[in-house]
């Protein structure tokens, strides 16, 4: 495969930069993670000036751009600030990607307009206090009544559930020989009657973070079901997929502004009469974490083309999404070793990367669960 980008990409790149610089900057991430406030004026202002609309196919208003383009916007998102690009790759796999690849064509006239023009916020509701890594065992009821479905259940960590328009939510409809059998999903509007969102304090990822959300009695019409009635499983499966090239990108971004701001403390702070990044105890840290991002970076890319030419395997996301996770971490851990007690205190930006970076070897399967799918990959 061929690595380079195309001028047209580079040119996407820089004009996108030239705005997250301006709507984005490292002040207002500090500042969205202090105060608990959403990212909302850079995520709108991403939305006005038609990035929603990258992946969306040119009959619905959008520019019709590959899994490579999503990767650069995400990259760039997250390098300036990873909780805009979380927020913004949840809102383009399930209100973009999943409405695409299963919506029916009123769910389509109803949301990718909104989409395109940046007025929309869609969460996803899988992970169930008793449903983790085993995901599909999950049990909140979908009930077919006249007209619809009545949803009974708890989910936990549905991020951005509070600041979203509806949540694609995984049910149980039936059962079948198979846990994974019997699962439907719905398009939910989150204002619905008989929902209640409780945030959860975290960490990290504070300035979205994550919710419990308990439905009681939900009703919803039918064409709120998004893809087949008790076939959902394979949808969600596909949607985790693209989940895992989103975050990747995103989390690979937020490690690169972690390496660059240790790289430059290392030139310009002094001890021993030298810039510390001259001890090669310092220095070598630093080369170590341009390599884990360089493989890091390269994966997403090789997984984004993979993706792109319809050849994605599995294993392959289950690899971009360990190796990309478990280098953001190691990363945000050496740069605050490097800022020595500065990384440690609130003021500099290290300890966000640090906290957050927590999260990636966690969310979306985690690097067990990753290790698990590339051995069974390997006939183990
Ligand atoms: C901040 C945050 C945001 C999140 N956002 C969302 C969201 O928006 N939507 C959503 O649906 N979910 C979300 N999640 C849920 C997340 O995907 C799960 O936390 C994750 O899949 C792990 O599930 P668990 O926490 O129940 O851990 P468990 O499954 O209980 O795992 C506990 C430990 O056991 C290990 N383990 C479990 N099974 C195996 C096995 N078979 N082999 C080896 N080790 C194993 C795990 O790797 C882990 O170390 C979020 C979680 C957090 C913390």
């Amino acid at each position: 495969m061929d690595f380079s980008f195309t001028q047209d990409q580079e040119t996407l790149r820089a004009h996108l930069n030239e705005l997250l610089d301006e709507v984005c900057p490292p002040q207002y991430a500090e500042r969205c993670d202090n105060e608990a406030h959403p990212p909302r004026e850079a995520y709108e202002a991403l939305g006005k000036h038609g990035w929603f609309g990258l992946i969306v196919p040119v009959e619905w208003g959008g520019s019709g751009g590959s899994a490579i383009e999503l990767a650069i916007l995400l990259e760039e998102a997250g390098r300036h600030f990873e909780e805009l690009g979380t927020w913004l790759f949840r809102t383009l796999t399930y209100g973009g990607y999943a409405v695409l690849t299963h919506g029916t064509q009123a769910q389509k006239e109803t949301l990718l307009p909104k989409l395109v023009r940046g007025e929309l916020s869609v969460c996803f509701g899988l992970t169930e206090p008793h449903s983790g890594s085993d995901a599909a065992a999950l049990t909140t009821k979908a009930t077919a009544v006249d007209g619809g479905y009545v949803i009974n259940g708890q989910k936990i960590f549905t991020s951005g559930m509070d600041i979203s328009d509806y949540c694609v939510l995984v049910t149980r409809t039936s059962t079948g020989a198979k846990k994974q059998q019997g699962i439907t999903n719905f398009l939910v509007d989150t204002r619905l009657p008989g929902i209640e969102i409780r945030k959860i304090k975290t960490m990290g990822t504070r300035a979205i973070g994550t919710t419990q959300v308990f439905y009681t009695d939900v009703k919803v019409p039918a064409s709120a079901v998004l893809g087949e009635v008790d076939r959902g499983w394979e949808a969600v499966d596909a949607y985790l997929w693209y989940e895992r090239l989103g975050l990747s990108a995103a989390r690979t971004g937020a490690a690169l502004a972690a390496f660059d701001y240790a790289l430059e403390y290392a030139k310009t702070r002094k001890q021993f009469g030298r810039p510390i990044g001259q001890f090669q105890a310092i220095s070598h840290k630093l080369a170590d974490m341009k390599v884990m991002l360089d493989v890091a970076r390269t994966l997403v890319y090789r997984f984004a083309w993979l993706m792109s030419q319809g050849k994605a395997t599995r294993v392959d996301a289950a690899v971009v999404k360990l190796q990309t996770s478990e280098a953001y971490k190691a990363v945000s851990d050496m740069g605050l070793q490097i800022l020595g007690g500065y990384g440690y205190c609130m003021e500099y930006p290290m300890q966000r990367f640090f906290r957050d970076s927590r999260l990636a070897t966690i969310g979306v399967g985690t690097s067990e669960i990753q290790r698990n799918i590339i051995a069974r990959g390997l006939g183990l």
